[in-house]
């Protein structure tokens, strides 16, 4: 078991800023902007690629996070949202997660 799926089962405290029924976020705890807030599937999936076979799952991930926007009024000009796939590619923990984050300019290309 991940520590998401700790997260999601309330086992262990996290900073929660949008939950329904099919989906948490939550803020990172090592925050790269302002606002960074971690997206996960309840459903536990390893990442991107498996998440993207679960029918549904996308479109609940990306509503839910077009909710939040919404809510949270952040400005629509300064959202980046990021998903690493893959130890080599930075994933660090294998529960599929959506990076939202906002709150200052970026740069590209990422490191
Ligand atoms: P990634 O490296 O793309 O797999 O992202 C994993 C993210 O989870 C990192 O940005 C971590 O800071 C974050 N993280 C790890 N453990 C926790 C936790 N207990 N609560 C909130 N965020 C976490």
């Amino acid at each position: 078991m991940t520590i998401f799926e700790k997260i999601i089962n309330k086992e262990i405290p996290a900073d929660i800023v949008y939950e329904n029924e099919w989906v948490l976020g939550f803020r990172d705890i090592a925050p790269q902007a302002p606002v960074h807030v971690l997206f996960i599937p309840k459903k536990p999936v390893e990442n991107f690629l498996e998440a993207s076979l679960e029918e549904g799952l996308m479109d609940r991930l990306f509503s839910a996070i077009y909710e939040f926007v919404e809510q949270a009024g952040l400005n629509r000009e300064q959202i980046r949202l990021v998903t690493n796939c893959g130890a080599l590619a930075g994933q660090s923990v294998f529960h599929f997660h959506v990076h939202l984050l906002s709150g200052r300019n970026f740069s590209w290309p990422p490191g």
